[in-house]
């Protein structure tokens, strides 16, 4: 069972990338930071998402925390790191995406997997997905405030970076350079009674979107479906765009290779003889395939037969087909007893027996074949010279694949 209270403080999901939590660790922090925040419930707020973030910003203890809860991670120590530490060394190396005043020009894509039937691919399929995302407050049209009016920064004079000290050891002290928790890094604040009071200052407020999703015939496994500008949107910066990759679920009756198809089908030594008209494969649309075999030519153990034309649609040009291939076992009859006189009759239908025989030694025994127990193959320890000697024959119809074993003894 997975474990979700560190999940629940951050707000994501179970399964979020290693980006989205870090940007709910962002985001909140920024949030609950006690600098902003003076009152108690916010400072207990921010230890918890501090917490949170060292073990689910960590892929081993991440790991540990999924199966093992927060046991797990307890007696492998937590970090060494106050929340305070952590939140500074989060954003002096790299969590803000280059930090300080001057923002990267483009905002981050957000890539998710999206799961996708081998149906979905054959026949396309149009859906939809819903996404949380930041966009620009459309109260103050991202400006933060109603007059527009900022000021200078007091904590960090404007320069939207302050230097805190480290303990890295005992005596031992290093600097970094922190994205200022006054002001976001941005160098500016804005009054309090000028806050627009739609986004509290924030600039951007959270949205629920639902994308339509096109999944056309013929993509492919991994294949990256773009929605450009969809991601979370920032004042002043490009938005990034959603980035969905295709993963195909494994299919219980076909497997693909390129737009080929393989399926494998089962029948009966008396259709492999005699031939046969039928429904012999279901397609991934529905469609029944009726194969007329006809009567004369045998299909042997392990054939495998080509259907032109039935394969997967290519990407793009649908009507053009690759081909789906039919591997064909071949089923015996389990505990069939054939009368004496049938035999007879079998026999002269069949073809002649193979006439050549191992050249016959000067020694021969008659032995006799048994039900073999193949769990048993090799138990018989060798013990001296003079144990029975176990042989053992397979009768196989394919490779590999054992379907009559007798013992000699
Ligand atoms: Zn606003
Ligand atoms: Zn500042």
């Amino acid at each position: 069972m997975k474990h979700t209270n560190y999940y629940d403080v951050l707000g994501v999901e179970t399964n979020a990338s290693e980006s989205e939590i870090k940007k709910a660790y962002r985001k909140l922090a920024m949030k609950y930071h006690p600098d902003k925040n003076p009152d108690e419930k916010a400072s207990e707020k921010f230890k918890e998402i501090s917490h949170a973030y060292d073990v689910l910003g960590d892929q081993e203890k991440r790991e540990l925390y999924d199966q093992y809860g927060e046991e797990g991670i307890s007696g492998g120590g937590g970090s060494n790191m106050s929340p305070e530490e952590l939140f500074a060394s989060f954003f002096s190396f790299g969590g803000m995406g280059g930090g300080g005043p001057s923002r990267q020009r483009r905002g981050e894509d957000l890539v998710k997997p999206f799961n996708v039937t081998l149906e979905d691919l054959y026949n396309g399929k149009t859906t939809k997905v819903s996404l949380q995302r930041d966009v620009v407050c459309p109260s103050c049209h991202g400006k933060g405030s109603k007059s527009g009016a900022t000021r200078k920064c007091p904590s960090c004079e404007g320069r939207g970076i302050k230097v805190a000290m480290r303990q890295i050891g005992p005596g031992m002290i290093q600097r970094i350079n922190t994205s200022c928790p006054n002001c976001d890094g941005e160098g500016e604040v804005i009054r309090e009674k000028d806050r627009c009071k739609k986004c509290k200052g924030i600039k951007t407020i959270e949205e629920k979107k639902i994308l339509d999703i096109f999944i056309e015939k013929g993509m492919q496994n991994n294949q990256k479906i773009i929605m450009q500008g969809e991601a979370d949107q920032e004042p002043g910066v490009e938005t990034g765009d959603v980035i969905l990759v295709l993963k195909l679920a494994q299919h219980e009756r076909f497997e693909r290779q390129g737009n080929d198809l393989l399926t494998e089908v089962n029948i009966s030594i008396t259709e492999a003889l005699c031939g046969f008209s039928k429904v012999l494969v279901k397609h991934l649309d529905g469609r029944g395939l009726v194969i007329n075999h006809p009567a004369g030519e045998v299909i042997k153990p392990g054939a495998i037969k080509c259907i032109v034309g039935e394969g997967m649609p290519q990407y793009k040009r649908p009507f053009d087909k690759g081909n789906l291939y039919v591997k064909f076992t071949i089923e015996f009859p389990t505990d069939m007893w054939i009368s004496p006189d049938k035999i007879k009759q079998l026999e002269t239908l069949l073809p002649s027996r193979k006439v050549e025989e191992l050249s016959r030694p000067d020694v021969i025994d008659e032995v006799h074949l048994t039900e073999g127990d193949f769990s048993e193959y090799g138990n018989k320890k060798a013990k001296g010279g003079n144990d029975l000697l176990l042989l053992w024959i397979f009768i196989t119809l394919e490779e590999n694949e054992p379907i009559f074993v007798f013992s000699i003894n």
